[in-house]
C-alpha cells in the first residue's frame, strides 16, 4: 500500500501536532547544519588549543532525536534510516578529528566518506519531511479525517477491490441537520466545535477498517468495506443515535441539539462512483425531507 493510502486509513491525523513536529525537526536539522559547518572549519584550520568536537551529543539534532518518540516524524520508515545516517556522521567525524590531531592528513577518501553520509543524510531527511507534508495534504484540517481528494481515489480503489473479491461494499454519506442554525445561533466558531464533536463521534462508532471522511462542509462520508446494505444500515444507524446523543454545551451552559441524516447505497460494477455518491446523495435527501435524523437506504429508483 502507498503512502497516501495509509495516510487515508488513519483513523486521525491531528494537523496541529504535525505542524509542531516538523519545526521541531527543522530547528533540529539546522543544529546539525550549524555543527557541520563549524567542525569542518575547525578541521580544515586546524588548532590544537581550539579542537572541533565531533561528538553527537554536540549536535542539538541528538537530543532532538532522542527525545522525539512522541513526534509524529517518529512512525515513518525514513525517521529510524535518519537516526542511523546521523550517527554514522559523527563517528566519522570523530574518526576523521582524531586522525587530524594526531598529526595525520585527512585523506580525500576521508571526506569523501563523510561528504557521502551527509548527502545521504540530507535526501533522507528531504524524504522525510516530504512524507509529513503529503499526510498533511490529504487530510482535512478542522477534523483530522481524510480530505475529499483522498476520498475519490480512495472510493475508486475500493470499488475495484470489492469487484475483485466479490464482497459487497457500501458508501454512507451525513450531513448535519440544520447546521447553519447552529452557526447562526451560537456562532462559526462554536460550530467548528460541532463539527469536530460529530466527526470524533463518526470516528468511535466506526469498524477498525471503515474509513471516514470529510466530504463538504457539515458533510461526512463513510466507506464500509465488506459491508452489505444491511449491514450497513446498522453502522449508520448506530451513528446517527451517537449523534443525537451528543450532549455539546456553550460557555454559558446552554445545550446544543445536534442530529444528522444519513444515505446509503452501495458501490458495484454496473456503477460509477460518482453514480454512487449520486444514489446515497437522493436517498439523505430523502431522509431530509421525511423529517431529518434518519437512516436511509438508496431503494433503486429516483425517487427513492
Ligand atoms: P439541512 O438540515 O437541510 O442540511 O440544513 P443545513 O442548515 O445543515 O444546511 P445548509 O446547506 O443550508 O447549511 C450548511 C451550513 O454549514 C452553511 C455553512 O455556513 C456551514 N458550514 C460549512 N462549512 C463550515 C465550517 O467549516 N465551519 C462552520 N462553522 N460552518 C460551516
Ligand atoms: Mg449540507
Ligand atoms: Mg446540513
Amino acid at each position: 500500500m502507498n503512502g497516501e493510502s495509509d495516510a487515508a486509513r488513519q483513523a486521525h491525523v491531528q494537523t496541529e501536532r504535525v505542524f509542531a513536529s516538523l519545526a521541531a525537526y527543522q530547528h533540529a536539522l539546522t543544529s546539525h547544519v550549524d555543527w557541520l559547518q563549524s567542525w569542518y572549519s575547525s578541521v580544515l584550520n586546524w588548532d590544537d588549543h581550539a579542537r572541533p568536537n565531533p561528538a553527537a551529543d554536540h549536535c542539538r539534532f541528538t537530543a532532538w532525536y532522542d527525545g522525539a518518540g512522541q513526534s509524529v516524524l517518529a512512525a515513518y520508515p525514513a525517521f529510524a534510516e535518519l537516526g542511523q545516517l546521523h550517527r554514522d556522521i559523527h563517528f566519522k567525524a570523530e574518526q576523521v578529528t582524531e586522525r587530524a590531531a594526531g598529526g595525520h592528513t585527512v585523506t580525500t577518501s576521508d571526506y569523501e566518506a563523510m561528504m557521502a553520509l551527509v548527502l545521504a543524510f540530507s535526501t533522507t531527511a528531504q524524504g522525510l519531511e516530504r512524507d509529513a507534508w503529503r499526510t498533511l495534504a490529504t487530510v482535512d484540517a478542522l477534523t483530522g479525517l481524510g480530505n475529499r481528494q483522498t476520498m475519490m481515489s480512495h472510493l475508486i480503489a475500493e470499488r475495484d477491490r470489492s469487484i475483485r473479491l466479490k464482497q459487497p461494499c457500501c458508501i454512507g454519506m451525513v450531513d448535519i441537520d440544520h447546521f447553519k442554525r447552529v452557526n447562526d445561533t451560537f456562532g462559526h466558531a462554536v460550530g467548528d466545535r460541532v463539527l469536530r464533536a460529530v466527526a470524533e463521534v463518526l470516528r468511535n462508532t466506526v469498524r477498525p477498517y471503515d474509513v471516514l471522511y470529510r466530504y463538504g462542509g457539515e458533510e461526512f462520508l463513510v466507506c464500509l468495506p465488506a459491508a452489505t446494505q444491511e449491514a450497513g444500515i446498522q453502522v449508520l444507524e448506530r451513528m446517527r443515535a451517537a449523534i443525537a446523543a451528543l450532549s455539546i454545551a456553550t460557555a454559558s451552559g446552554r445545550s446544543i441539539p445536534v442530529t444528522a441524516t444519513f444515505g446509503l447505497a452501495e458501490l458495484s460494477a454496473d456503477l460509477s462512483v460518482e453514480e454512487s455518491l449520486d444514489h446515497a446523495d437522493t436517498a439523505l435527501y430523502d431522509g431530509k425531507r421525511g423529517g431529518r435524523d434518519k437512516v436511509i437506504a438508496w431503494n433503486g429508483t429516483s425517487e427513492n
